[in-house]
């Protein structure tokens, strides 16, 4: 695919038209057109939602022996789950180490921490004996500090990393930089050499062919339009048809609708963009990414990128710019003008794919999983860190449902805050990530 643009000419703003195409992850994994199953009367399990949440759960319950149903309004892997950076973490940056104590106490905090470091080993477990071909690999992280302030703060909580949640972690000061990232951007930065990468488009595709192996039935483009729960159970409502299931689990994230107030008001979606870059000449990418990790900053509106696994491209992503139109060429432009200011020899590089997807993100910022007052049970929010916490995820409430006591989880007792502005939220979104680039740029 061609856009005929180049890094330089996007981050000018010099392109009229629109830019939006699939995800530079379809090309080789493209989500199957139209889904494959009918959707019956009646399941023992219907899962609304086919990306990894919703697969990884479906996998765990055909396997138990469950009916299962995925369905999804749009094609199996429309959402995030196709759409993401490939980064593979364990989502423990999403606090500081001592905020996170401050906020629950030292036992909590621990466990937490924990549970994140066993997701990211669970995702290379499951990749490994389902034999899912997507090249995941243990690449490590590097994290630019943006203000030597940042350095020293990221240093602390590394050292409180190693210290509570037993991961390797250590700091990169600036003058040694250069054998992580070939830009004087930052002011040294931190580095988690546990950290992955994965094709997220070949992972998806992978996990639908085992669920589909393993007996479940998937759906696609069967939109939801409500949930009505019982006693005996609940009913799907569909365009023009029912059905009954035993249980429900919702896996819908950033793209949560229709599935009841109860998660509508615990789940706002975000709009976070990306684009990729045609081939990079070797010897600038062997300059700018040496070690080949995955990349992010210290801001609060931060961007992050990589390389496409066995192509010279670069994978580059941040939030959304909610004043351009959607899919306008001007959406994608400040995604441009960083990487240019971090690797500033790349202007004449193509643009090969830009995109957007939705990212859910909770009031406290914590991923949940449960069972809603209805019985509905349910994993989502992720806050824009879920290829890992989706998939280990999917699985706990999988096993939850089952009954199995290995479906306990340090999340489970968090509880899952709504906001009765909740629809306001949605609109606040780009006014409050305008005030944190104000912040960012402003270092206060
Ligand atoms: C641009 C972008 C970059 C990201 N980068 C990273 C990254 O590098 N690393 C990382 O860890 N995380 C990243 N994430 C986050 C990660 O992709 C998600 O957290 C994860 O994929 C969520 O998976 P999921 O299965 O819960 O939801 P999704 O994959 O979003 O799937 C939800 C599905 O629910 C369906 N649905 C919703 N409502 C209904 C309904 N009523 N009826 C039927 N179906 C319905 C939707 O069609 C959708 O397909 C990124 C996200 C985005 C958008």
């Amino acid at each position: 695919m061609t856009t005929g643009v180049t890094l330089g000419r996007l981050a000018r703003g010099r392109i009229g038209s629109d830019i939006e195409t699939a995800p530079f992850w379809w090309e080789a994994a493209p989500p199957p057109e139209g889904g494959f199953d009918p959707v019956p009367r009646k399941v023992d399990v219907a899962i609304v939602g086919a990306g990894f949440t919703g697969l990884s759960a479906a996998l765990t319950l055909a396997r138990a022996g469950r009916g299962v149903l995925v369905v999804d309004a749009g094609r199996p892997g429309f959402g995030a789950s196709t759409r993401n950076g490939g980064q593979v973490g364990s989502g423990n940056q999403k606090f500081r180490v001592r905020t996170l104590i401050d906020m629950k106490g030292e036992r909590k905090a621990v466990e937490l921490l924990r549970e994140g470091v066993e997701m990211l080993d669970g995702i290379e477990r499951l990749v490994r004996t389902e034999g899912i071909d997507c090249a995941f690999e243990r690449c490590g992280r590097f994290r630019g500090a943006m203000r030597p302030e940042h350095y020293e703060s990221m240093a602390r909580d590394m050292a409180d990393l190693r210290r509570y949640a037993g991961v390797d972690a250590e700091m990169v000061p600036r003058r040694e930089q250069g054998r992580e990232i070939g830009s004087d951007r930052f002011h040294g930065g931190s580095l988690l050499p546990d950290d992955a990468s994965i094709d997220p488009g070949r992972y998806h595709a992978g996990l639908l062919a085992r669920v589909r192996e393993a007996g479940a039935a998937v759906a696609g483009c069967a939109p939801v339009r409500d949930i009505v729960s019982d006693r005996d159970g609940h009913t799907l409502r569909f365009d023009g048809f029912d059905l009954r299931a035993r249980d429900v689990v919702v896996a819908t994230n950033g793209y949560t609708r229709d599935v009841g107030g109860y998660f509508s008001k615990r789940i706002t979606p975000i709009v976070s963009s990306q684009i990729a870059t045609g081939p990079v000449p070797q010897a600038a990418l062997a300059a700018a990414t040496p070690r080949r990790r995955v990349y992010g900053n210290s801001n609060r509106v931060f961007f992050y990128f990589r390389t496409a696994p066995g192509q010279n491209r670069i994978i580059w992503g941040g939030r959304a710019n909610h004043v351009a139109r959607r899919g306008s060429a001007s959406s994608f432009r400040h995604l441009a003008r960083d990487l240019l200011q971090t690797f500033p020899g790349l202007g004449d590089v193509e643009v090969s794919h830009a995109w957007s997807g939705l990212i859910g993100y909770t009031f406290d910022e914590f991923p949940h999983l449960g069972r809603s007052p209805d019985g509905v049970h349910y994993a989502m929010g992720y806050c824009g860190t879920g290829v890992s916490r989706s998939s280990h995820f999917g699985r706990k409430i999988a096993l939850q449902l089952l009954g199995d006591p290995d479906g306990r989880s340090a999340f489970n007792d968090l509880g899952f805050p709504s906001h009765p502005f909740h629809f306001a939220a949605r609109r606040a979104v780009p006014a409050i990530e305008a005030w944190y680039r104000i912040r960012d740029a402003a270092a206060f």
